[in-house]
């Protein structure tokens, strides 16, 4: 019997059990395969959110200036600098990046990029490339990996019990990413929703030794190559069955790619494709899981239309807790999730509600009872 549970061998999972087993936790990572996710199909490319004041833009770039070291201190080899080019795609996107140039939010290289572009642009060195796969197995060095699916927990006896009793722990984390739920719980079931992502490696005329993100990313990767992602497909998902059309995953990248720069002669070398987990406020899921019928229970429907909710005085699960949500950030938020997680575990530090899954809880009563 473990400490702690963890089912997710993506960046989330891994990044949690790392910080975990740090501080001496035993811990069991179950999954099919480490980084076999969204995570593993992930550029893993670090850089800021261009956009006004929100909160998903303070979330975002206040995890990126953690991610930088955090990778570097887990391993060096394994994270990349790059400067960046970011091109406006819209009118839009140009006033988000003249908003944070004007409020000095970014750091602007003095030299000039290797070429000026028509739309408005930041030229930064605020960005990397990580190996996703890489680090994702990095990090779970220092745990158990279970090579199994879950498809069953219950609790029993103060104990979180898997697949029928075959594994157990004292607490439970969930970092299933957009692959299961897991728990039946209603107000969570509709705020987490798939988003499929197609990336290629390409070896082509055009060479680059700086990331360029327009309406797709163009980053150097192994000598001589470069990775073009992502798509953003809503509609495709393996979990409904069915077969995802390459082709077109392909002509849709080089064809985004190709408005930024003449790629020239181009072969495409390898796919990589998977799940982003996006929640429906934009924002990620990191802390202890409420339980609705408990709640519900206890304060009543009237108490929880309120407009003023006081979370402590809901119903939680004993010791279960889910990291979710990061959409296409993933390898930006997980070190701050997981720092923000491991610490509220161990030392039952605070999470900001904002964050927490049991925001949802009370915008389902007053939608759904
Ligand atoms: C094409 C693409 C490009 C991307 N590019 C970037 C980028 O450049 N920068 C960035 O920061 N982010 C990027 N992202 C987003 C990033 O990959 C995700 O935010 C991140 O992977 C989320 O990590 P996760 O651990 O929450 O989920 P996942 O990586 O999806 O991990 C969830 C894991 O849980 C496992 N699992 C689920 N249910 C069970 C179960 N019942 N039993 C056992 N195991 C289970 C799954 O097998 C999976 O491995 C990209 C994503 C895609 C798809």
């Amino acid at each position: 019997m473990k400490d702690i549970a963890i089912i997710g061998a993506g960046i989330n999972g891994t990044a949690l059990a790392y910080r975990l087993a740090k501080e001496g936790v035993a811990v069991a990572l179950f999954d099919t395969k480490i980084a076999g996710g969204g995570s593993g199909a992930a550029g893993a490319f670090l850089s800021p959110k261009f956009l006004k004041s929100s909160d998903v833009k303070t979330v975002i770039n206040t995890a990126l200036d953690e991610a930088f070291d955090f990778y570097e201190e887990v391993e060096h080899s394994l994270i990349a600098r790059y400067n960046l080019l970011h091109i406006a795609k819209d009118e839009r996107d140009a006033k988000n990046i003249r908003y944070m140039k004007e409020h000095k939010e970014i750091s602007l290289l003095a030299s000039p990029p290797p070429f000026i572009p028509a739309n408005e642009y930041v030229y930064t060195e605020t960005s990397a490339l990580v190996d996703a796969k890489g680090m994702c197995e990095a990090l779970a060095k220092g745990s158990d990996f279970v090579k199994d699916h879950i498809t069953k927990i219950e609790r029993k006896d103060e104990l979180w019990i898997l697949n029928d009793g075959k594994y157990s722990a004292k607490k439970l984390v969930l970092a299933t990413g957009a692959y299961s739920a897991l728990i039946g719980e209603k107000y969570l079931s509709k705020v987490l929703r798939g988003i499929w992502g197609h990336r290629i490696d390409v070896v082509s005329d055009f060479k680059s030794d700086i990331s360029i993100h327009q309406f797709v990313s163009i980053s150097p990767s192994k000598k001589g190559e470069l990775s073009i992602g992502a798509t953003h497909d809503v509609h495709f998902s393996p979990i409904n069955g069915g077969a995802y059309d390459y082709e077109s995953g392909r002509a849709e990248l080089l064809e985004k790619a190709s408005r930024t720069v003449n790629l020239g002669k181009t072969k495409v070398l390898r796919d990589y494709v998977g799940l982003r987990s996006g929640s429906i406020d934009h924002l990620p899921i990191v802390g202890k899981v409420a339980n609705l019928d408990a709640t519900l229970k206890k304060l009543g429907s009237f108490e929880l239309k309120k407009k003023r909710q006081d979370f402590d005085a809901y119903v939680y699960y004993d010791d279960l807790y889910m990291i979710n949500g990061s959409a296409g950030y993933g390898f930006v938020l997980a070190p701050m999730l997981s720092r923000f997680l491991s610490e509220h575990i161990l030392r039952d530090a605070a999470i900001s509600p904002l964050l927490q899954p049991v925001r949802f809880l009370p915008r389902y009563v007053r939608r759904e009872l």
